[in-house]
């Protein structure tokens, strides 16, 4: 069609009216850097902000991606609409009347647009008023939503019936192949008759941004399969792009600076009555960038609280990676009792599910804690495994300082007490590793086997030992085990020369070192004799030497002068002459 002297007067009157700055900056937040704005870009995920919008020439242009152009290819991109709808929109937020002809001009878009009101309407209906709406009726009120609920969110019913809104629609004059494409009537290949696609299910309206219903979901009532049917992607629905409720819940979603993103329409609805503000919910599937990307219009912090069963973990898991790679702070709240978040809130309230949305762990935590379930941590191998899933995730973290945050979270949920693997996880994260170097973790029941428990148990039992070894330990010798307690308080009565399990335990104030030191006196072992008690001084020596060693390295790596770097390989040097001299020579 060729554009009339009225549609180009039309078009330039928007042109001249908009701002490419005010358009974008309505999605997304814009810096003003230089001469130019600057922002995360929409089209493609990234972290550092690639995407420009000159002001003066009026347009965008992203250095990542390539995309670019005027604020119509903007809003096409971004609304995902042809240029008619893009010119009517601008028009729209100008308050340029649009010529006789556009207004007109009904596109496909259009015509989806009313064959989904006229559904609403239909399903609503059946639902309010009809006998067949009785199961809908029935179930609603199980599920406690109110009316007020009910409406604002426009949910339905579609009866048991193959011809219910077909009939109806095609009775209102819409044409069977255009509701075919709006995915509400489902085609029998070998008749090429046309049915209802949803039957015997409680009806929920999706509505894009704008408040369009674009399409629907589906529950069903009684017994069948699928339990949820969503309409099929159509030229208005994509479902990997659309959050349902998003449309009221956003302004909440922008002022709390927060999103709580749950899994399915009945959590929405169920928390959102509870007066839990700033809800999103995937529509049953998986979350995509395309979701990280819509949500960021409105802020960067999410919590997620899906299923606990085993799909919603691993939909949690997905859900992290995404929006972890958006650059969103993320925690993720697990509800007790393994219940979703809609019967969590009807039983036990929405005071509790607030308390526990408060104090939700960051998804470091959830991760960890998460791993740690499902291997045997009094497995040394267990340990590792699970610490190596994890630490990809510590290693994302920019930040040195937060890293090494995550150190001690991680040292307490993995029960590590060896000081050497602590060592090793402090340089693995420091580092940005994502595993760890092969190393002997050991959980409570290796704790005394190691040489310090081991050699405490001589220096008890064998005068001969404390006589031999006592002036000779350094607290540096023992610092760091799990009976350093223990042995400054065996070394102080060493000194006073009376010595037995008995004496030394009604000495110790932690009862947790009264246990061990209970196991160490009941462990059998072989018979303590001078020897090994050397062969123990002389292991934890040199464990001491392979941590400083390993320090020294990591300083190493990250040293920047000169002069630094030579300080360090002498001292280096000088270490690995002492480790030389001790294995070379008799402890004492
Ligand atoms: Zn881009």
């Amino acid at each position: 069609m060729v554009p009339s002297r009225s549609d180009e007067d039309f078009l330039e009157k928007v042109r001249a009216s908009l701002d490419i700055r005010e358009i974008v900056a309505g999605y997304l937040p814009l810096k003003k850097v230089g001469g130019r704005y600057r922002g995360l870009c929409p089209f493609h995920t990234e972290k550092t902000p690639s995407f420009h919008v000159d002001a003066g020439k009026q347009l965008f242009y992203c250095f990542g991606c390539g995309t670019g152009g005027d604020a119509f290819k903007f809003l096409m991109l971004y609304e995902k609409v042809d240029f008619p709808e893009a010119l009517r929109l601008l028009a729209r937020r100008y308050g340029i009347p649009l010529p006789q002809r556009v207004h007109h001009a009904s596109s496909e878009r259009q015509a989806l647009l009313k064959i989904h009101q006229a559904a609403i309407a239909y399903f609503r209906k059946t639902l309010l008023e009809s006998s067949e709406g009785k199961a809908g009726r029935e179930y609603l009120k199980g599920r406690g939503l109110n009316a007020e609920i009910e409406a604002a969110f426009s949910l339905g019913f579609a009866a048991a019936r193959w011809d219910g809104l077909k009939s109806a629609l095609l009775g209102q004059g819409f044409p069977e192949a255009q509701l075919l494409s709006a995915g509400l009537l489902l085609k029998k290949e070998e008749t090429g008759r046309t049915f209802d696609r949803f039957r015997s299910r409680l009806i929920f309206p999706i509505r894009n941004l704008s408040g369009e219903c674009v399409g629907f979901g589906g529950r069903m009532v009684g017994e069948g399969e699928p339990k949820y049917l969503n309409s099929p992607e159509t030229p208005l629905f994509h479902k990997g792009e659309i959050l349902y409720g998003l449309d009221l819940t956003a302004d909440a979603i922008r002022k709390n600076d927060c999103a709580i993103l749950v899994e399915g329409y009945m959590d929405f609805l169920s928390l959102h009555q509870a007066g839990v503000g700033g809800l999103a919910a995937t529509l049953g599937t998986g979350f995509t960038p395309s979701h990280a990307r819509l949500l960021a219009r409105f802020t960067r912090r999410v919590v997620v609280n899906f299923d606990p069963d085993s799909a919603g973990q691993a939909a949690t898991r997905r859900s992290l990676d995404i929006l972890l790679e958006s650059g969103f702070e993320v925690r993720v709240l697990q509800l007790p009792g393994g219940k979703d978040p809609d019967r969590f809130v009807r039983e036990e309230g929405s005071q509790r599910y607030r308390e526990l949305l408060e104090s939700a762990p960051t998804y470091l935590e959830y991760l960890a804690r998460e791993s740690a379930q499902h291997v045997d941590l009094a497995s040394p191998a267990g340990k590792i495994q699970a610490l190596n899933l994890v630490l990809p995730y510590v290693a994302r973290l920019e930040s040195a300082v937060e890293r090494s945050e995550q150190v001690k979270l991680l040292s307490e949920v993995f029960r590590i007490q060896d000081g050497i693997v602590l060592q090793e996880l402090k340089s693995a994260v420091a580092a940005r590793r994502t595993n760890l170097r092969s190393v002997s973790i050991s959980g409570p029941a290796d704790t005394l086997r190691g040489p310090a428990a081991r050699l405490l148990k001589l220096f008890i039992e064998l005068p001969e030992a404390r006589q031999a070894l006592g002036p000779s330990l350094g607290d540096e010798d023992l610092a760091g085990s799990d009976v350093e307690r223990i042995w400054r308080v065996a070394k102080d009565m060493a000194v006073e020369g009376e010595m037995s399990y008995g004496r030394l335990g009604s000495r110790l104030a932690d009862p947790a070192d009264q246990d061990l030191l209970l196991r160490l006196a009941s462990m059998p072992g072989p018979v303590a004799n001078l020897c090994e008690a050397e062969e123990c001084v002389r292991r934890l020596r040199e464990g001491r030497l392979a941590r400083r060693l390993q320090e020294l390295q990591q300083k190493l790596e990250s040293a920047a002068d000169g002069a630094a770097v030579d300080d360090l390989l002498r001292q280096k040097m000088d270490l690995r002459r002492e480790i030389h001299a001790l294995r070379s020579a008799p402890a004492s």
